[in-house]
């Protein structure tokens, strides 16, 4: 029989009584041995997500403000998860060496870390599993950087030692004993290496939606779930800003051919999404797979007669980038021109420094800056290969007003990417799911 690694995320361990549908999804299913646990989140809209909470006791304390009353915040929401499963577990010794190492000037990955920590020891003592911790076992460098290798074969060796197991997300550790967490999101990433490394079956994640939508639905009411999804689409789904699942949770579970399923906890019937190599029998009436997008990005447009002759031009540009250690998020370029598009946040305050040094280096005829832009991904396997996408998205988008910026064909065939103002963001997703998704009068 084979294993299921279940990851749950913040909405699904907010409270007692979302523990307690964990605690029944999980025993349903005998194959799932393996939990993979998020701190706890949002119980409702205005609600703090402990990770949040985490963070600001060392924002507190950076500022030489006291950190008690957030860390007193926090303590509370577990020891009301503690009493109300009704469980007999010392969590305030926890609370104490908690506190005790925060005010030793513990680093900020080891404060927000305790989030899971405490989660996965009081869902391990809730479901009567092994704790396993993560310190140790998913291991980054000195530097921070992640070791992939290690980090399977150390998983590996722990996990055979435990027939069921709670783990928690999010974190490891460097080889001094340090804490180093992911980014934020990253128990999905976790919930993927625990998957390969027990060489699980499927990989379920479980959340607050069911499934993948075409679209987020926050943005757009009620959009139609996803059934199947290429990694691969996947990929560019969640790179552009469709949040559900860490981008960097794909890539073990892909490279050990791991199905993932991502599930809803409070609507556990729901087969959800699942997240497989190929998609054969693509439904031939969907043309587009799913729409995500994120704001703030801001798009430097530089014009140079001849500039496709010009030797060594783009590599230059991007010289210019390297030096100030920007990424660059993407790059369509035409005959005479080139289009870079940079992060707004990763740019922080140098633009200014940058078109200088463009200008200087590069001899433009012009450059142009737009910054409050947001860039919207359509995916979907072979589309670029459909008559009449292109022009039913940009129609879509001319008929609702919204004016576009840049356009990026990416050479993947797989998605179109349209950059319009992020005043526009909202309006934009909506008219392209109305365009593809909509019912066909609409269309
Ligand atoms: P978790 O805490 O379980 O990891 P997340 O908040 O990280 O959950 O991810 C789930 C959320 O992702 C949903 O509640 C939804 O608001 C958001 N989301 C954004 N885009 C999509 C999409 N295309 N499909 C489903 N959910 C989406
Ligand atoms: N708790 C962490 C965060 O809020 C990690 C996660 O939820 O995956 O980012
Ligand atoms: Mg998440």
């Amino acid at each position: 029989m084979g294993v299921k690694v279940a990851k749950f995320g913040g909405s699904s361990v907010a409270d007692a009584i979302q523990l307690a549908k964990v605690k029944s999804i999980v025993e349903s299913d005998p194959q799932r041995k393996y939990v993979v646990v998020s701190a706890p989140g949002k119980r409702f809209h205005e609600d703090n997500k402990i990770t949040d909470l985490l963070y600001l006791c060392k924002t507190h304390l950076d500022h030489n403000i006291g950190h008690e009353q957030v860390f007193q915040v926090i303590c509370d929401r577990f020891r009301a998860i503690v009493f109300n499963l009704g469980l007999n577990l010392d969590i305030e010794k926890e609370f104490e060496e908690i506190d005790r190492n925060i005010r030793a000037g513990a680093s900020e990955d080891y404060i927000a870390s305790r989030g899971e920590y405490l989660t996965a020891m009081i869902t391990a003592a809730y479901m009567g599993f092994d704790f396993v911790d993560t310190k140790g076992l998913v291991t980054f460098d000195e530097r921070g950087r992640f070791l992939d290798e290690e980090t399977d074969k150390r998983l590996r060796e722990e996990l055979k030692k435990h027939d069921k197991a709670v783990i928690p997300g999010f974190y490891g550790s460097k080889p001094s004993g340090e804490i180093k967490t992911f980014s934020r999101g990253g128990s999905d990433i976790t919930g993927s290496l625990v998957a390969r490394a027990v060489d699980a079956e499927t990989y379920e994640n479980w959340t607050d939606v069911s499934g993948f939508l075409v679209a987020d639905p926050r943005i757009v009411n009620d959009p139609r779930p996803i059934e199947k999804i290429s990694y691969m689409e996947l990929r560019e789904l969640s790179y552009m800003g469709a949040s559900v699942l860490h981008e960097d949770a794909i890539y073990p579970a892909r490279a050990s051919d791991i199905p993932i399923n991502i599930r809803n906890t409070n609507e556990p019937e729901h087969l959800g999404t699942t997240i497989i190599a190929e998609v054969e029998n693509h439904d031939a009436d969907k043309v587009i797979t799913g729409i995500a997008g994120s704001k703030d990005f801001l798009v430097i447009a530089i014009y140079k007669n001849m500039m496709s002759a010009e030797v060594g031009f783009i590599r230059r540009c991007l010289t210019i980038l390297e030096d100030y250690s920007i990424p660059v998020e993407h790059l369509p370029s035409g005959i005479d021109t080139i289009s870079i598009v940079l992060s707004r946040k990763k740019v922080n305050g140098k633009l200014d420094e940058i078109i200088e040094e463009m200008k200087r280096r590069l001899q433009p005829d012009s450059i142009d800056v737009y910054e409050d832009m947001s860039l919207i991904a359509t995916v979907g396997r072979g589309m670029s290969k459909r008559q009449g996408v292109s022009a039913t998205l940009f129609g879509a988008l001319y008929k609702a007003g919204v004016n576009i910026r840049m356009i990026d064909q990416g050479s993947s065939e797989m998605n179109i990417i349209v950059g319009v103002k992020n005043d526009d963001f909202e309006k934009a997703i909506r008219a392209i799911y109305d365009a593809f998704e909509g019912t066909p009068e609409k269309k």
